[in-house]
């Protein structure tokens, strides 16, 4: 982090500012943490009367410059479903494994991150949730997200069906007590018996609801944003399809204008048309990509537990252990999802970004602080090569080491 009476001006970009769909020449000036100008085409004026001079001395006047080479700074990116990553998981509540996906994923560009739990026992879970609420604290974390355990038999994909349970506000109460504020999001099946007046709990409680994991009807469904949820949990996958005499969920979370709907752009678990029709369709303000990642993710091919299941990694595809397994999470990073939503699924740059940036900064009640490059929001950010491959990541103002 610079001094803040000090300032760093990356200069010779191209930048994503919000709104843009295409980087344009510019310029970021940092001091501390933060963003305190951002600028065009015109060169910015030297601080203090120092022209373009580095570490130039007199106190107070003192402006690094680091020229980006024409490349493309862009916010950094925020995951808001995310169970695992280098070898680690959330699941285990261990502060260290968490540290680890943390650290997988920055390096990969994600500088805000919420550790999503699988469904397991309510014991266990209160658990991890209690230590993870430490990180959250600390600010490692940027929240928590439930996926589970109020999830449908028919469409649980990896969450093991054991531990799938009845919603119950009881039960919710002493899960968010646990997380001491730091639980940000719960993903439900709506066609469970109670689970609307769950739903409606949880808004009051100041959580954002996701459908998910759901069987539901498209009615079924419209009852679930009726009572105040607003989020897809990965789009198409792990529910009712989309049939035009029974349209289902996507249908109507598609049709729901304040409802943000998550995709898994990894080229497995939807066609690269439906990323790009569904970006069409909706607009980027409206998708969040995420990776929905296990603990393979950066690692490689082998076995991996993902909560209480056992998931297999084959050439990077992930399925629960058995002949017919269902996927299990991606082995994806936040870089390669932007990445292919811009090369593959004909997404534009600042569209792509914006998906993996301000939208779920916006979900999860952030943006005014991360997920854009503005003055006075947070120093987070990427420098992208042509492919979109990030060469560098900005913490806080503080560049992180390739290591780290
Ligand atoms: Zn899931
Ligand atoms: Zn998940």
């Amino acid at each position: 982090m610079t001094r803040p009476d000090r300032t760093l001006t990356l200069t010779n970009a191209t930048v994503l500012t919000p709104g843009s769909t295409k980087p344009k020449a510019g310029w970021v000036r940092i001091a501390g943490d933060r963003i305190v100008a951002v600028g065009g085409a015109r060169k910015p004026r030297a601080r203090g009367g120092q022209g373009r001079s580095t570490q130039s001395g007199r106190s107070g006047q003192l402006d690094t410059i680091y020229d980006c080479g024409g490349r493309t700074l862009a916010p950094g990116y925020i995951d808001m479903h995310v169970h695992g990553g280098g070898g680690g998981s959330f699941t285990s509540g261990d502060p260290d494994d968490a540290r680890a996906v943390a650290r997988l994923h920055r390096r990969h560009g994600t500088t805000s991150i919420v550790g999503s739990l699988v469904t397991a026992p309510i014991p266990e879970l209160t658990k991890a949730i209690a230590e993870l609420a430490g990180l959250v604290e600390s600010g490692e974390l940027a929240g928590l997200h439930l996926e589970g355990p109020y999830l449908s038999r028919a469409r649980c994909g990896a969450h093991n069906p054991t531990y799938l349970r009845r919603p119950d506000v009881n039960e919710v109460k002493g899960l968010l007590e646990a997380g001491r504020g730091t639980i940000k999001m719960i993903t439900l099946a709506p066609e469970l018996p109670g689970a609307i007046e769950l739903i409606e709990h949880c808004v009051a409680a100041g959580l954002v609801v996701a459908v998910g994991h759901t069987d539901a009807t498209y009615s079924e469904t419209r009852l679930a944003l009726a009572a105040g949820a607003t989020v897809a949990t990965h789009l198409y996958n792990g529910m009712r399809g989309q049939h035009h005499r029974e349209p289902g969920p996507p249908t109507a979370l598609l049709a729901a204008a304040n409802v943000v709907v998550e995709l898994i752009n990894d080229g497995v678990h939807l066609h690269d048309a439906v990323v790009g029709v569904t970006f069409d369709a909706i607009g980027a303000d409206r998708v969040a990509l995420i990776t929905d990642a296990i603990a393979a993710a950066g690692v490689g091919d082998g076995l991996y537990p993902l909560g209480p299941m056992t998931i297999r990694v084959t050439d990077g595809v992930a399925r629960v252990l058995g002949p017919d397994g269902a996927i299990a999470g991606s082995t994806l990073t936040l870089e390669q999802a932007v990445a292919r939503a811009v090369e593959v699924a004909g997404v534009k740059i600042g569209d792509a970004v914006t998906a993996a940036s301000h939208t779920p900064a916006r979900v999860l009640g952030l943006a005014d602080r991360v997920g854009s490059i503005a003055q006075g929001k947070q120093a987070d950010l990427l420098l992208l090569d042509e492919k979109m491959a990030v060469c560098k990541v900005m913490v806080r103002g503080r560049w992180q080491s390739a290591s780290g």
